[in-house]
């Protein structure tokens, strides 16, 4: 018989009752180190007591009016968001995957009201993960996604990440945009080199393309800067972001400049419950915490702290991890023996974490972890992988 909650997930059998910070509590009672964060969602990691004060207040006033009615706390995000990047306006969305759905429109809008209906495609990088819808899985192009699923929307062509001659040899007249994540995040933490990202740059801008960043699990801090692109200093034209930015409530966005954005008039796109109230609530709270004063520097300095360690670990450990990288506290250990298993010794000895692409395992904590949630995951490790070789 068919489980109730359709089983299109190997689900953990672990439920959890409740959280506070970096740690969640099963219904046993037992303890768990939350270096999963919901997969990069939690960034202030569980029940921050400044979040829980804005979703009640709001909660107690007002919960949804659709966006046939202006909604102020879209208004004030939007305004901040665009004051704190490249973006002229934002267009509020439920899911990451949605906000991706928004830059593929937008580009698509972009291209035919510029004189160049032609230009409908897309470059896109191998190992990259743009979410679940069927433009999406069209995409990533992976068999685990696409198998059964077609015949999928034909409009993007796969390059290799990081690879500019690839990605210069695949642009015709009918290329709209370039769009990749500037951290593969599902596909094994993989960063771009900021000489990539600064070439991709330029070359949208010699053959007339839109430059996409999908920062949905890059973004809101994670890498120590805003955005993961700031690194590299330079700007995309349009960028959807999520995960994060609701700090566990359901909150995606996607940035654009107003030359991107020109097409998208009044009634070329919608959602019911996009940054509703309580959405922007949560939103305007998660940003008040990210941008205060000497938040994005202590994040920097604790991915610096945790870097190192896993880096000791790597190490001491060469028959179980081959190597750490990343940027910030978007951290991943590539793994020797397979990552799948040692995320399951990991768990069974406390500390979540989660697997992805190219046999790695992420390290998303919180970004409000301390040096005591660092020392408790670096023994965890320590100890996990002792175990494995024995
Ligand atoms: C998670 C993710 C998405 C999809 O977000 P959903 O909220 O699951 O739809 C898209 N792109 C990237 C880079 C992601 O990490």
């Amino acid at each position: 018989m068919i489980p109730v909650v359709m089983p299109t997930y190997a689900r953990i059998d672990v439920v959890f009752e409740r959280g506070e910070g970096a740690y969640l509590w099963d219904t046993t009672g037992r303890r768990f180190l939350d270096f999963t964060s919901g997969i990069a969602v939690n960034a202030l990691g569980h029940a921050h007591p400044y979040l829980v004060q804005k979703l009640t207040e709001q909660a107690h006033k007002l919960w949804h009016t659709s966006n046939l009615f202006r909604v102020a706390g879209q208004e004030s995000l939007a305004k901040r968001l665009t004051e704190l990047t490249f973006a002229d306006t934002v267009f509020f969305t439920n899911s990451g995957v949605e906000a991706w759905e928004c830059a593929v429109k937008v580009v698509r809008k972009y291209q035919h009201d510029t004189g160049h209906p032609e230009k409908t495609r897309f470059i896109v990088a191998g190992g990259a993960f743009h979410g679940r819808s069927t433009t999406a899985i069209a995409a990533a192009k992976s068999e685990k996604m696409v198998g059964g699923f077609g015949p999928l929307l034909d409009a993007f062509d796969q390059v290799a990440f990081d690879n500019l001659n690839e990605l210069r040899a695949a642009i015709t007249p009918q290329t709209a945009a370039i769009m990749v994540e500037p951290i593969l995040g599902e596909g094994g933490i993989r960063p771009a080199s900021v000489e990539y990202l600064r070439a991709l740059r330029e070359t949208a801008d010699e053959f007339g393309l839109l430059l996409v960043f999908d920062e949905i699990q890059s973004g809101v801090g994670r890498t120590g800067r805003l955005f993961a692109h700031e690194w590299a200093g330079i700007t995309p034209d349009v960028m959807p972001i999520a995960k994060g930015i609701g700090g566990g409530f359901p909150v995606g966005a996607c940035l654009a400049t107003e030359k991107a954005a020109v097409g998208m008039v009044p009634g070329t796109h919608g959602s019911t419950f996009g940054g509703n109230p309580l959405a922007m609530a949560v939103g305007n709270a998660v940003l008040d915490v990210v941008t205060a004063p000497g938040f994005l520097e202590q994040v920097q300095a604790t991915g610096a702290k945790l870097e190192a360690a896993l880096k000791g670990l790597v190490e001491r450990h060469p028959g179980v991890l081959a190597e750490a990288r990343g940027k910030g506290l978007m951290l991943g250990l590539k793994c020797v023996t397979p990552n799948a298993e040692l995320v399951t010794r990991l768990r069974d000895n406390g500390l979540l974490v989660v697997a992805a692409a190219d046999n790695v395992i992420r390290v998303l904590p919180p970004l409000t972890i301390g040096d005591a949630e660092i020392a408790e995951a670096v023994s965890i490790i320590d100890k996990t992988c002792r175990e494995v070789l024995a």
